[in-house]
């Protein structure tokens, strides 16, 4: 067998967010995307001989053209604000949590502004109550940040593909906000990149076992960057619930850019891999040059995070097939959340993805 070595971008900095505890329907649940997930894909990658190489310090100019400077201010200094405050003496815990969100059902068309308190503040950004701000989050995600954009960098220098080893994940985070254990867009930033370094179009094909409505809402209305997912209906109560249907396909000069391909509970192997065939098909049939994948394994049978049941072998296949589209491919880490087969799972994919580039 002729494996082909994947460059495996990591940072340890990656390690130094800590969820602790996410806050779900009001009570105080284990944190599931824990710093233990970088060493075991890293782990797994080091025993199957792909090349495991360390993140280097990227500028902020790509993902300053991502995101919002606002957003990038919150969760650069919102830490260092909740324990300036009387937070450990309140309530005894060093993570920002949301209390209230200013959506138009509070502001009701006034001109809201800023909140002074850090825990009022939070809501402007934070979209939901799970994914918390702690002390070293934002080094974490800046440092995922930098493992994604290295990983182009390698693709730019003619690696055929790159896996970028990114946590926290990115693909819940919108261009103004953060959410759904994500904080910054990994996989935005890398498209972004693939950008600017001359990709007329790129493709982002997303495999994680729920719609990745940051990337989705990032491209909406751009017809240079395609977005297109496989993920559990969230029509039958899943994460994103609000977004993530059929029929967002685009908006304005990006009319027909998104697809999105939502699957029933339990769903396995066969319609899935058929939903990531269609997908590759259609980055081709639409002049792409290079591919993005969001790899989440978490549509695994195994995971507790979603009722899809792809296998190990599954996911093989589907880097076997987004592998044949023969474009330079920049495979960034979404989802994935049991840790006794998450860095198999990974592997897995990678497994398929390089043997069909080395053939
Ligand atoms: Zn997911």
């Amino acid at each position: 067998m002729n494996q082909y070595a994947v460059p495996v971008v990591w940072s340890p900095t990656t390690r130094d967010h800590d969820p602790a505890h996410e806050i779900w329907v009001g009570v105080a649940t284990e944190g599931t995307e824990v710093s233990a997930r970088v060493d075991a894909i890293r782990d797994s990658a080091t025993a199957a001989g792909h090349r495991i190489i360390e993140a280097t310090a990227h500028a902020d100019e790509v993902l300053r053209r991502v995101h919002e400077p606002e957003l990038l201010e919150f969760l650069a200094t919102a830490s260092d604000r909740w324990r300036e405050g009387p937070y450990a003496e309140l309530v005894g815990q060093d993570r920002v949590v949301p209390y209230l969100f200013p959506t138009p059902a509070m502001t009701g068309g006034l001109p809201a502004r800023p909140a002074v308190a850090v825990h009022a503040d939070a809501g402007r950004f934070a979209y939901d109550t799970m994914t918390l701000v702690g002390p070293g989050t934002w080094a974490a995600a800046r440092a995922a940040v930098d493992c994604a954009l290295t990983a182009v960098d390698l693709v730019s220098a003619g690696e055929p593909v790159a896996y970028a080893l990114c946590r926290p994940p990115g693909h819940h985070a919108t261009s103004a906000g953060f959410g759904g254990s994500c904080y910054l867009n990994n996989a935005g930033v890398a498209a972004e990149s693939l950008r600017v370094s001359g990709h007329e179009r790129v493709g982002i094909v997303d495999v994680d076992a729920h719609q990745g409505n940051g990337t989705a809402a990032i491209f909406y209305d751009r017809d240079d960057v395609l977005y297109g997912s496989v993920h559990v209906d969230p029509g039958a109560g899943w994460f994103p619930h609000v977004v993530g249907y059929a029929d967002e396909t685009g908006a304005g000069a990006g009319t027909g850019a998104t697809r999105n391909l939502p699957l029933a509970e339990g769903t396995d192997d066969g319609p899935w891999l058929e939903a990531v065939q269609h997908l590759a098909d259609w980055v081709i049939d639409e002049g792409c040059t290079a591919l993005v994948v969001s790899l989440g394994v978490d549509a695994a049978e195994d995971d507790p995070e979603s009722p899809l049941l792809v296998t190990g072998g599954g996911y093989r296949e589907a880097g076997s097939i987004l592998g044949s589209t023969g474009l330079p491919a920049v495979v960034v880490q979404e989802g994935g959340y049991h840790l006794p087969t998450l860095g198999g799972l990974v592997t897995s994919y990678l497994e398929g993805h390089g043997l069909t580039r080395s053939g």
